[in-house]
């Protein structure tokens, strides 16, 4: 059997890392199987769904790279489809109109709380035979009355519903519309699920969508209900913890291989490995090892993640996204080996892309600004003595590269018994404006000759003031 899963989002919010989470599990199990992955937006709710949510789940999906091997197929786009099979179920007498009115059914629902029941449709029309005038009527599902619903969930384990608990549910409405539970249960059969892998609060929706799939001649598909993420603070994840639309960890400068690395832990684990690459994702995870409990997100940990993964890509592959995060601040450069050299050096103090962009401002600008504190600290009298110092130096080096300029600085401060990092830092501050960046070597290689010496020969000449 080919495993078939799908991630099927309602676009009628943002894609966020709970709804990345499903869709990567159902992407890891399907590749783990060498199986098929779907991608299915269900945009039947017309009011609620928008063409912004849509985008982001497209442009999402393609950032993190879960890419699917058929779709993106549109519920709304479906509709004759699921038109049919209710004609199809009423001819079978599986399905029946309802004629119920609003009120009529508003009315039993507070009799039924009043007498401290479930509300549940009664099935006053399952057995009617003639049409009410006036009233356009709802299709109703005939849910069995009797025996119950196993869910042999691959996350919660087995779970059973009474079939007397199950009311009639609407499949489509008076307007002839049909509704959500309805539509998932067609997209499945018709698309081949074999494995629905999403949030655990759809685990009340399965026994009725399983009765259907069984009226319909279908197998239903294996379950896994994966529990929901948390915030920090215990509460159902939201935007204050993060809950953002999973585009904006992009422009926040992460990795999509450490966003998945990072949600892949969160309820899944391998030993006590915690920095996965791609493959060995796909090779490690089973769905049936996802814990039940519920996850906490923790944006620290996402952090480390993500520097990590800085840490073992291949710098050439990071260079596009330096130069994305470089644009956002009004900088670029089409310098691979300067964009290269400060991936190399600034990725062991920063965290994201778009720290190491902040960071390397002063690569890209004529004239840096000094911080007057670290001014005040690493260039007085002695400090631009020592620069002047430093200036000789470096005007005769014949080769600019950073072995030979740690040499000259190794050199010069041998010569007065000073540390290498009492030369460094005047020379830091003078180039880069602040008194932290790469090893001075790489800086002035990667800066340049011509730049070093001028912004030098600037704070000689003018001292630090602006
Ligand atoms: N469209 C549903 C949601 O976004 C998912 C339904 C499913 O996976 O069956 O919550």
């Amino acid at each position: 059997m080919t495993v078939v899963t799908r991630f099927a989002p309602s676009p009628t919010g943002m894609l966020h890392v709970g709804g990345v989470r499903t869709a990567l599990y159902s992407w890891l199990y399907a590749r783990r199987m060498g199986g098929k992955f779907i991608l299915r937006v269900e945009d039947t709710d017309r009011e609620r769904s928008t063409e912004e949510a849509v985008r982001v789940i497209l442009e999402g999906m393609a950032w993190l790279g879960l890419t699917a091997d058929e779709g993106p197929y549109f519920q709304t786009q479906r509709f004759d489809r699921y038109r049919a099979v209710i004609a199809q179920m009423l001819a079978a007498g599986q399905a029946y109109r309802c004629y119920c009115t609003k009120e009529e059914l508003d009315a039993v629902r507070a009799e039924q709380i009043a007498r401290k029941e479930k509300p549940r449709y009664p099935g006053t029309c399952r057995s009617r035979r003639e049409p009410r005038a006036g009233v356009q009527p709802a299709v109703r599902f005939r849910n069995p009355t009797e025996g119950a619903v196993v869910v042999e969930d691959l996350v919660h384990g087995a779970v059973t519903f009474q079939n007397a608990e199950l009311d009639d549910l609407i499949i489509a409405r008076s307007d002839g519309s049909p509704t959500y539970n309805f539509s998932v249960v067609v997209d499945d059969k018709d698309m081949g699920i074999t494995h629905v892998i999403r949030g655990d609060d759809h685990l009340n929706n399965t026994p009725r969508q399983m009765n259907m799939l069984i009226a319909l001649g279908a197998t239903p598909p294996v379950y896994a209900h994966v529990p929901m993420i948390l915030g920090p603070d215990g509460t159902k994840l939201s935007k204050r913890h993060g809950a953002v639309s999973v585009l904006q960890y992009e422009e926040e400068g992460y990795l999509p291989d450490a966003l998945l690395n990072y949600l892949v832990r969160l309820g899944w684990s391998h030993g006590d490995q915690e920095v996965f690459t791609r493959e060995e994702m796909i090779a490690a995870f089973d769905i049936k090892d996802v814990n039940k409990a519920a996850s906490t997100f923790n944006p620290e940990k996402l952090l480390w993640l993500n520097q990590q993964h800085m840490m073992r890509a291949e710098p050439s592959t990071l260079v596009p996204r330096l130069r994305a995060q470089l644009r956002r601040i009004g900088l670029d450069s089409d310098d691979r080996n300067l964009l290269e050299g400060i991936i190399l050096s600034q990725r062991e103090r920063a965290k994201t892309l778009k720290e190491m962009a902040c960071n390397s401002r002063f690569f890209f600008i004529d004239t840096v600004q000094i911080d007057p504190k670290a001014a005040a600290k690493h260039l007085g009298e002695g400090g631009r003595q020592m620069l002047g110092q430093v200036r000789e130096r470096l005007v005769q080096l014949t080769q600019w590269t950073a072995v030979s300029i740690h040499a000259a600085l190794e050199d010069l401060a041998a010569a007065n018994g000073w540390g290498l990092g009492k030369v460094a830092q005047p020379v830091r501050v003078a180039v880069t404006g602040t008194a932290v960046s790469p090893p001075i070597d790489t800086t002035l290689a990667l800066l340049g000759r011509e730049r070093t010496l001028a912004r030098i020969e600037t704070v000689l000449r003018n001292g630090a003031g602006p």
